[in-house]
């Protein structure tokens, strides 16, 4: 804490101030908070896993053999150095080798399930039918450019040039590496952004991609066809290992339209060009230090502000925890999650609930009818608390020693086909999208779930040695934040069930668009960095959450102390370290670059503001701090939507 700063007049500054002054930002980081502090411990620990499982042992299981022979792998950097391009050589071979355009469904398949890059023209995996979420079906999703969002290309400030220019002296750099001249990689540079811009200007807005019913748009593989005359549809599925496709969700048609205008027009060695430099792009990071350097150049120093590169153990951690997540999960939850913790959490988690369901009804804007409807929707949410009931099985995908590439390309094709293989059966409710160590949450509108990693219930966020006016001001917050992204501007559009559906009155749906407006309004005056303000509509799901959330957790506090008597602590009132806990997660500092790409892609609003601007609109703040009416952090105007 920072004791010299008035809780009052900045309250971030007052609680994490201390914080901030203690810890800079790392060199080989773009931003440093208490959740990336916590989880580069989680993956120092890690380490300590995989070092000792990548010894070949006779005592490994078959799961720990993987997870130690990938992280082996993994950390042989000679091994890399001394291959060069060499493992990418097949890949290019392959593209090199087309004779015409007819090959393309079949040669990109193979690329995308190598790679998993969405770079590659678009993206097809599977999903929850927006109509019917008991259904599993072919989504055809947007994809082909290598810019961080789509207004990249458009933007025509100082900076947005800037970054253009860059990325095509990214581009042309890494096609020499690739052996082609510095005029001809100057110029394949301009085919590549050619393609990328108008793919660009053919993709909805991360606004818009917020609406679900912009996204959905089914239709059966012949109107997939229809879009894209000139691709095979049904090589391409043949070559993903798909033998019939009854309905795709096509998210974007206008893309798709664009994309058969392309293949279309494009000369065959134009749509070379393209795919060279995506696949070099997306295996980049896994080839010799050429590649990573210049790949680390653009994309993290460029973009980002990064000074330095990763250490190779964290970067090779963080791949294991990406295509081996639950196998490096289970060892890491037998050793810190215990079952006390689980129900401990697990009972914080239903108080909030219940506060929920007390604030749904006494609600003075909304109707009974949608009433019955959010409480339905809430009563049928599934917590998911820690790690899944079912790990995964990672048997089919093989982990070879000494085949770091390979083990990468395995792991994609095994990521890839396991999510086509669910189209067309029953959706599997206990799926989890993030991997027990990982320090986040969420909530799947879809499967109406919120879900808690390990990772985000142990100390500092969740600390069994501590009282409850933190730890529910904190971790509460997070559930609740969590909670009520089913009840947010996109989490609404989906019933208890997870079909988007209205299940709103046309008042209702008023009164809540005006309240979520004043959100907007207010946010949209907040500073990112320079003269950037936050995008109030694309932050909207987010700060909606954050207040929401913490009223709750507010609630949920009350509610399990009501029999005790509340002390004081370090000079403080429970009340002030209810909200002390609460801005203590989100202690934390961005590079300015950072703060301008988040700016764009980012739905969370910066730090300071998912604390100033949420307790501003809190009377509990205001009243625990004795702020007096008008000070900065006790405005007249408030707003409130839960
Ligand atoms: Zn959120």
């Amino acid at each position: 804490m920072d004791r010299s700063a008035d809780p009052c007049v900045d309250f971030y500054q007052y609680a994490c101030g201390g914080w901030i002054k203690s810890n800079p930002i790392p060199l080989d980081e773009a931003s440093w908070a208490i959740y990336e502090k916590v989880d580069r411990e989680n993956q120092r620990y890690l380490w300590g896993i995989l070092d000792r499982f990548a010894t070949n042992t006779a005592d490994r299981t078959a799961t720990q053999q993987k997870i130690g022979d990938y992280f082996a792998a993994c950390m042989d950097e000679a091994a890399m150095e001394k291959l060069g391009a060499a493992p990418l050589k097949p890949h290019l071979n392959r593209i090199e080798a087309m004779t015409s355009k007819r090959e393309l469904p079949e040669v990109l398949a193979a690329l995308q399930l190598a790679t998993a890059s969405n770079g590659l023209f678009f993206e097809f995996d599977s999903d929850q039918d927006y109509a019917d979420a008991t259904q599993v079906i072919a989504f055809a999703r947007r994809g082909g450019i290598g810019l961080p969002d789509r207004d990249y290309y458009f933007k025509d400030d100082d900076r947005s040039k800037e970054i253009r220019a860059s990325y095509l002296g990214h581009i042309a750099r890494t096609f020499q590496l690739l052996g082609d001249s510095s005029e001809v990689a100057t110029r394949n540079a301009t085919v590549v952004m050619d393609i990328e811009m108008a793919l660009a200007k053919a993709s909805l807005t991360r606004v818009d991609r917020r609406d679900p019913h912009k996204l959905f748009h089914k239709m059966d593989v012949h109107g997939l066809q229809a879009l894209t005359p000139e691709f095979d549809w049904t090589s391409y599925l043949r070559a993903v290992g798909l033998d019939t496709v009854d309905v795709v969700n096509v998210t974007e048609p206008d893309l798709y339209e664009e994309l058969g205008k392309q293949w279309r027009s494009l000369d065959l060695d134009d749509i070379k060009t393209y795919l060279r430099w995506h696949v070099t792009e997306a295996m980049a990071p896994h080839l010799s230090s050429a590649f990573v350097s210049e790949n680390f150049a653009f994309v993290s120093r460029t973009l980002r502000g990064v000074p330095e590169l990763r250490p190779r153990w964290k970067r090779c951690v963080a791949r294991v925890d990406e295509q081996l997540g639950e196998a490096l999960g289970q060892e890491f939850v037998s050793r810190v999650f215990g079952p006390e913790l689980k129900q401990k959490t697990l009972h914080m988690t239903q108080q909030v609930e219940e506060a929920m369901g007390q604030d749904i009804n006494a609600l003075p804007w909304m109707s009974d009818a949608t009433k019955q409807r959010a409480l339905e929707k809430l009563r049928t949410v599934v917590n998911k608390i820690g790690y899944p009931d079912k790990w995964r099985d990672y048997g089919a995908l093989e982990i070879k020693r000494d085949d770091y590439f390979g083990n990468v390309e395995r792991g994609n094709q095994f990521e890839s086909k396991r999510q086509l293989a669910k189209i067309g059966k029953p959706l599997d409710r206990g799926e989890w999208l993030m991997t027990p160590p990982t320090i986040n949450a969420y909530y799947d509108p879809k499967r109406n779930d919120i879900n808690f990693p390990a990772g985000t219930l142990l100390p500092p966020f969740y600390d069994p040695k501590m009282d409850d006016a933190p730890n529910y001001g904190n971790t509460g917050g997070t559930i609740g934040h969590e909670l009520t992204h089913g009840f947010d501007d996109q989490g609404r559009k989906f019933d208890a069930r997870g079909n988007l559906t209205d299940w709103w009155t046309k008042s209702d749906d008023e009164a809540f668009t005006k309240r979520t407006q004043c959100v907007v309004d207010q946010y949209a005056q907040y500073t990112v960095v320079d003269d950037i303000k936050i995008n109030g509509e694309l932050t909207l799901g987010e700060n909606v959450a954050d207040l929401g959330g913490l009223v709750l957790a507010w609630m949920a506090w009350k509610m399990e102390t009501a029999q005790q008597k509340l002390q004081s602590q370090d000079g403080l009132t429970s009340e002030q370290r209810f909200f002390v806990g609460y801005a203590q997660w989100a202690c934390g500092s961005y590079r300015q670059e950072d703060l301008r790409v988040r700016a764009i892609v980012d739905p969370h609003s910066p730090l300071k503001y998912r604390v100033n601007g949420l307790v501003v609109n809190m009377p509990e703040f205001e009243k625990a701090f004795a702020c007096k009416r008008g000070q900065p952090m006790a405005p007249e105007n408030r707003c409130r939507v839960w």
